[in-house]
């Protein structure tokens, strides 16, 4: 019997901002990631991120995305034809969402993420999801843009919006934040396996750590103790919930 080659997919990852790269993307490959999704920030990082993905075709596949964080009044619309003049080159738009724990205004952030989704529903492209004390909102606003492709990113909200998030047929995605956060925890358990995507948020940093994407082994080990599944299956389904995700066949 042949032994089948592991294939995991980091479903989020900073790249651009890790200073020893090439090592990073060496670790990941020999600990069995057959793909990464970087996430774009704003102009300067998406720029950063297809030129990664460029010179790491099939490997590394980018996604344009303008953070919260990043939002300032005056670079918004710069920021946003930058990502509609590239959208095609992206898989996904992300990161992308709503942070109410920051300073940034709340109706510059409505406006800009109400803006990202409606280039994410024009171009038929999936969308990954930051949202901060703001979930209720968040999702409300991919819904009624008719988003057909979500991932909550790292989702630690309650349960309840979590049924509705999973009754929409969108994702959540699991971190090693696994390993301490109870939030987290909990709704890895409540989402079916079918509706999880694995992800580092490569290079934050856990219990003083800093992660790279070979990581991703550590949410693959929390979500199969947690869902007191075989880390086999766990692989096999959530490569697979990524295929599906963002369209792309990742293979080992
Ligand atoms: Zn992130």
């Amino acid at each position: 019997m042949a032994t089948k080659v592991l294939c995991l997919v980091d479903g989020h990852a900073h790249l651009e901002e890790l200073d020893d790269l090439p090592k990073s993307l060496q670790e990941a490959k020999e600990a069995g990631v057959c793909g990464i999704l970087a996430v774009g920030m704003d102009m300067e990082s998406n720029k950063k991120i297809l030129q990664i993905a460029e010179a790491n075709t099939r490997y590394i596949y980018p996604a344009l995305g303008y953070h919260p964080w990043q939002i300032k009044e005056e670079e918004v619309e710069a920021n946003l034809s930058f990502i509609r003049d590239h959208v095609e080159k992206g898989v996904a738009l992300g990161e992308i969402g709503l942070d109410y724990r920051i300073k940034v205004k709340k109706d510059l952030q409505w406006e800009a993420f109400e803006k990202l989704l409606d280039i994410a529903r024009e171009s038929n492209k999936p969308v990954i999801i930051h949202s901060r004390y703001s979930h209720k909102r968040t999702f409300a606003m991919v819904k009624e843009k008719k988003i057909e492709r979500a991932v909550f990113h790292w989702y630690s909200g309650s349960v309840d919006l979590l049924d509705e998030i999973l009754s929409m047929d969108y994702f959540i995605s699991a971190t090693p934040a696994l390993v301490y956060s109870p939030p987290h925890q909990e709704a890895i358990k409540r989402a079916p396996i079918e509706k999880i995507l694995l992800e580092t948020d490569t290079p934050v940093s856990y219990q003083g750590k800093e992660a790279r994407p070979k990581d991703v082994h550590v949410s693959l080990g929390e979500v199969a103790r947690l869902k007191k599944l075989d880390r086999s299956i766990v692989a096999e389904q959530t490569t697979a919930n990524a295929s599906q995700f963002f369209g792309i066949p990742f293979r080992s």
